[in-house]
């Protein structure tokens, strides 16, 4: 059977990893990988297929920084021609972003079966771009691979019958109804695979000479922050009213947004650094007292390692990681975030995991 697997941005890097691990275990498996470019850096990219040991990708579309539609739009066209040629058993795609969309496309039109791994996360929010290549790509897959439980109710709820708790995909019909399966989540295989290696190679606290449990961890991504500057800028100010250490790996994104903004970061307590690799990452998030971040993955991270995570959105798909009192939801809202992590001072614990998701989806 050969699998191409279509991945683009540094999330889909890190869920793909084990499951490419996982492939070439596998006599029987032939994985292709098509990079559509969406994250291009050095440090964004490359370091994620240089540690986490992902085959070097057989395709490079190198696109990136246009438009929603213009980016989508080049990459259906290069996939497709990349399908016809690969013909391929199924296509495999990762979570939310242009490169899934256009993946799913590119292969729904061909007739060919798709696999939707992290599928059917919702946020409700439809403004999200996230949220809409989620909602479309579930919705021209065959395999719904889902990482919860809470995922699976979403798609029951938006007529998705066919679910079953043994994943068989492969002796799967697709042109028959769509499988949903709950095969946990793979970035929690990630986790599990390279924390022990990010202990023994990482030199992060040292370089950045900090203390484990005396400094905050921050990331900010998402359009709905960086796009608004009013959203930005009241982050910001939240960061500088924090009186703790605060160590913030900056997206390229949010770079720009800083930069057009001219927006203020001087504060000998917030440190602004370039984006750090995974295993550089599983150390800091690890050794935090808290995070305070929009990304999705990073939420889930500071739920496995039984770290507070403020989260700096409206919603979040990962509903589970609020129910165990471990996350709280405040937006872009200054006050909100400073009470958010005054509180987490007092309330909440800073080691022990009190449940986990299982990890061993990528043998799914
Ligand atoms: N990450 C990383 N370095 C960074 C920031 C994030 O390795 O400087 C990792 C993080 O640990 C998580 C993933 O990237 O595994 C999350 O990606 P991102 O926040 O870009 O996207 P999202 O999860 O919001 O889709």
């Amino acid at each position: 059977m050969k699998i191409v697997t279509i991945i683009g941005a540094r999330p889909q890097f890190i869920k793909a990893a084990p499951v490419s691990r996982a492939i070439a275990e596998h006599n029987s498996l032939t994985e292709v990988i098509i990079h559509t470019g969406q994250h291009f850096d050095a440090d964004m990219s490359d370091v994620f297929f240089k540690e986490l040991n992902i085959p070097k990708p057989d395709y490079n579309l190198g696109i990136n920084s246009a438009s929603h539609g213009v980016m989508t739009g080049r990459m259906l066209k290069k996939i497709e021609e990349i399908l016809i040629k690969e013909n391929p058993d199924y296509v495999l795609v990762y979570g939310d972003t242009n490169s899934t969309l256009a993946g799913a496309l590119a292969a729904v039109k061909l007739h060919i079966p798709i696999a939707h791994v992290e599928a059917g996360l919702r946020s409700f929010n439809r403004k999200m771009p996230e949220e809409h290549n989620r909602v479309l790509t579930d919705h021209c897959a065959d395999i719904l691979f889902c990482p919860t439980e809470a995922a699976v109710n979403n798609l029951k709820n938006e007529g998705f019958t066919n679910i079953v708790t043994n994943p068989s995909p492969l002796i799967h019909n697709p042109y028959s109804l769509p499988l949903v399966v709950n095969v946990g989540d793979t970035m929690y295989d990630a986790v599990l695979q390279f924390s022990e290696i990010a202990q023994r190679r990482s030199i992060i606290i040292e370089d950045l000479k900090i203390k484990p449990k005396e400094y905050l961890l921050a990331t900010v991504h998402r359009p709905y922050n960086t796009d608004i500057p009013e959203n930005m800028k009241s982050i910001l100010d939240a960061f500088l009213e924090i009186d703790e250490p605060i160590i913030f790996p900056v997206h390229p994104r949010t770079k720009q947004c800083l930069i057009n903004s001219k927006l203020s970061i001087q504060n000998s307590k917030l440190r602004c650094i370039p984006p750090v690799g995974y295993l550089d990452m599983l150390m800091l998030e690890q050794n935090a007292k808290a995070i305070l971040t929009d990304s999705g993955g990073m939420q889930k991270e500071a739920y496995w390692f039984g770290v507070p995570c403020v989260t700096l959105r409206e919603e979040t798909e990962w509903v589970e990681t609020v129910e165990a009192g471990w996350n709280v939801v405040v937006g872009a809202d200054r006050a909100k975030i400073v009470d958010a992590v005054n509180s987490i001072k007092l309330t909440c614990p800073t080691t022990g995991i009190i449940w986990r998701w299982t990890g061993g989806a990528e043998d799914a």
